[in-house]
């Protein structure tokens, strides 16, 4: 993939709490697992939603300055930073679904915010560590992301690539247009009305999710002022590759577990491959009704 070398990145939206631990009160930690973790994330966010949904947690904003300097356009290597290239990921997602993307979903929009944090951090939803790996807390409206585990996605899991990075995001992001949609909430209820399908809604979530990736994907590189000026071939074989990495199937099987589709709660690597496929060939975000088919 390729980016605009001469725009200027917008960190209004951006909160750079790497190191001395983020903010992290050193608590008991409420959620680990390693690469299990993957599997409990949005978990953590509904329930944190419901349990601890308080804002008082939340840590004061933190300074993003040293990011502003390294990102900007007089570093000729920004873009060599894992960092810079989320930065200008999240401002071309923000670009696309603050006007095509909630139009087309008839939805209200209003920005998230990220944030980048390095072993723990307390959110609306609760304390978490790196080891859940990113995620979205819908009661604050921040993707949490520990840059980190892109080194587990490409060593671990054997998604290298720089558009496997923009993936995630991408599907972190999908995250927050379900709750600017209501179909987080929607889901939240439908699984407290019929709990013995807790695991199907969150998959139907999450494979949604994998779809608005997708939908985002195929136009990111649209716009004149897009900052993704281009995506490749190679670059969604890439995303793919991740979808499927993190699929519980995979998951299970890489933590030496057996695979047992009872306990998925993101769908497994064909059908996250499907989805953001869906999503990616379609470009448009109301292909993706995921809940009447999983
Ligand atoms: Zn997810």
């Amino acid at each position: 993939m390729d980016f605009d070398e001469d725009a200027n990145l917008d960190l209004s939206k951006v909160e750079d709490a790497r190191g001395g631990g983020g903010g992290f009160s050193g608590g008991p930690m409420v959620v680990g697992g390693g690469a299990l973790g993957l599997i409990v994330t949005v978990v953590l966010a509904l329930l944190g939603y419901n349990t601890l949904g308080d804002d008082s947690s939340s840590p004061a904003p933190s300074s993003s300055a040293n990011l502003a300097q390294e990102c900007a356009v007089s570093n000729a290597q920004r873009f060599e930073l894992v960092q810079c290239r989320q930065v200008a990921v999240f401002d071309d997602l923000r670009d696309y679904w603050s006007t095509e993307g909630t139009k087309a979903l008839g939805a209200q929009y209003a920005d998230p915010r990220l944030r980048f944090f390095t072993q723990g951090v307390n959110t609306a939803c609760g304390q978490a560590t790196s080891a859940v790996g990113p995620f979205y807390c819908p009661g604050d409206q921040r993707i949490y992301i520990d840059l980190g585990f892109y080194d587990e996605l490409a060593q671990r899991f054997g998604a290298p690539g720089e558009f496997a990075q923009a993936y995630v995001l991408a599907h972190e992001f999908g995250h927050h247009i379900q709750y600017l949609t209501g179909f987080e909430s929607e889901v939240r209820r439908l699984q407290q009305r019929d709990p013995g399908n807790e695991n199907k809604y969150s998959i139907a979530l999450e494979l949604q999710a994998d779809c608005f990736a997708g939908v985002w994907t195929r136009n990111a590189s649209g716009g004149a002022q897009s900052l993704v000026e281009s995506v490749s071939a190679e670059d969604i074989k890439s995303a793919l590759q991740a979808a499927g990495a993190v699929g519980d199937d995979r998951i299970q099987e890489q933590s030496g577990g057996r695979v047992n589709p009872e306990t998925w709660t993101h769908g497994s690597a064909a059908q996250r491959e499907q989805w953001f496929n869906t999503g990616h060939s379609s470009g448009d975000p109301k292909t993706c009704s995921t809940l009447d088919r999983v």
